[in-house]
């Protein structure tokens, strides 16, 4: 059976680096496997989600290059989710309750008061047929919620997590249907899952508990019939879980939690440079500035992965991006240069960028105009030499400086900076020898006569 994952974002906000992992790592498992990558839109809360979102999570999405092959959205699918309800009501796993949030409340803090956990105490599922009336005759509406299985012991082999084990008794059975008849989570995504095949989930592992009780869901849908002929109709996805990302002092950060595209844009962040962390942060492998992603991809593995929490830091992502930005070709960024500048300036100035933008300042260089120093006369004399056996050929920077080390008898830095001082106007920047050709005899010689004036 192929490989089939999913991302499945609520778009009631923009995606964040912590989800960005989450669709990064989907994919590369897809990826790598020559499987399928499904984005799942959960959109079943009316009230939160956004279309706007839903823009912008593809946008995000697109611009990362994480492609999708398959697109589905949970508010498309509401009938579907209504005949797995029927079905697990038939089979006696769903019952109607009528608490109000603020009697469920008062339990919750009177288990809490007696140090007990706060389970739902099953207190409708002891309802009578006249009780229930009752309450539907006061006009209170139900919401549902599914009987967890307490004999069947929950357990999963975790591909990051290792072996996992629940006892149901310990977890409350969870709603899944509100009194509007609207959804929660649990039970659309244990039913898209098994309609699309999913198989393998991979998410956070503030999900390990959901994973639980949605392994009980599907149990309870194959064995009523739910899907029986659908592919995957009696097997389980695999499960894995990762830990959370913090930040650099190592807590749960609330930067992380907002901190998205935009942001990493705006910081001049290459989506290679986020894949390249994202891909090997938390595991094993050293996170290195690999901008083939096929080379990511060929080495992902969720064995890799470490129980700890993974460290993100925006300095460690600043130094990687970089060290991508040194290896990105011609035609990647040829769009954002400025104008005039081609693959020869691009490979100057290419060492010198922490951030693609920074191309532009680096090319007033050749563009000009330049502003330089005040020299003493000493170096004025030596910048007309300079200027007058300037010959053009294959190299002329190592021309130049090796016929004035000749005549001059300077060396080292007082045979080169007040050449690049002259040339343009800085006391650093781009190598002399790429730069001097694409500045162009002409000007060059002007502006070292200008210097010498
Ligand atoms: N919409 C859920 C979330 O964003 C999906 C969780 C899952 O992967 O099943 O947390």
């Amino acid at each position: 059976m192929s490989t089939i994952t999913r991302f499945a974002p609520s778009p009631t906000g923009r995606l964040h680096v912590g989800n960005i992992r989450t669709a990064l790592h989907n994919w590369m498992l897809a990826r790598r496997a020559g499987g399928r990558f499904i984005l799942r839109i959960d959109d079943t809360d009316a009230e939160r989600s956004r279309e706007e979102y839903v823009a912008a999570i593809k946008a995000d999405l697109a611009w990362l290059g994480l492609d999708w092959d398959h697109e589905e959205r949970q508010s498309s699918r509401l009938e579907r989710y209504q005949t797995a309800f029927a079905a697990l009501q038939a089979t006696g796993r769903i019952y109607p309750c009528y608490e109000s949030a603020q009697e469920l409340e008062v339990k919750r803090k009177i288990q809490l008061g007696r140090g007990l956990p706060p389970i739902y105490d099953r207190a409708a599922l002891k309802l009578t047929e006249t009780e229930r009336a009752a309450k539907e005759a006061e006009g209170i509406a139900p919401h549902w919620r599914f009987l967890l299985d307490h004999d069947e012991p929950i357990a999963w082999e975790d591909g990051i997590r290792g072996m996992q084990k629940f006892d149901p008794a310990q977890l409350s059975d969870p709603v899944i249907r509100r009194a509007d008849g609207s959804w929660l989570y649990m039970m659309p995504s244990t039913v898209d899952d098994i309609d699309m095949g999913v198989t393998q989930v991979l998410r956070g592992e503030d999900h390990v508990s959901n994973t639980a009780v949605q392994i009980q869901i599907f149990t309870a849908l194959h064995a009523a019939g739910f899907a029986a002929a659908s592919p995957a109709a009696n097997s389980l996805p695999s499960f894995a879980h990762e830990a959370l990302l913090v930040g650099r002092e190592g807590k749960l950060s609330k930067r992380l939690g907002s901190l998205g595209c935009d942001a990493f844009r705006e910081r001049g962040i290459e989506p290679e440079s986020i894949i390249a962390l994202l891909a090997r942060l938390g595991t094993s492998q050293p996170v290195e500035p690999i901008a083939d992603r096929a080379a990511l991809i060929a080495t992902f593995d969720l064995a890799s992965f470490g129980r700890a929490p993974a460290k993100f830091d925006e300095e460690d992502l600043d130094r990687l991006n970089a060290a991508i930005v040194h290896q990105l070709p011609f035609d990647a960024v040829k769009e954002r240069l400025p104008a005039g500048m081609d693959e020869a300036g691009w490979h100057a100035v290419r060492p010198n960028l922490a951030r693609v933008d920074d191309a532009a300042e680096w090319w007033r260089l050749v563009t000009g105009p330049i502003e330089p120093p005040e020299f003493t006369s000493e170096d004025r004399a030596y910048l007309a030499e300079a200027a007058r056996l300037l010959a053009w050929g294959d190299n002329p920077w190592a021309s130049l400086t090796e016929a004035l080390k000749q005549v001059s008898g300077r060396k080292g830095r007082a045979l080169f900076l007040p050449l690049r001082q002259a040339l343009t106007g800085m006391d650093h920047g781009p190598d002399m020898a790429e730069l001097l050709p694409l500045i162009g005899e002409g000007e060059a010689r002007a502006r070292l006569a200008r210097a010498a004036a």
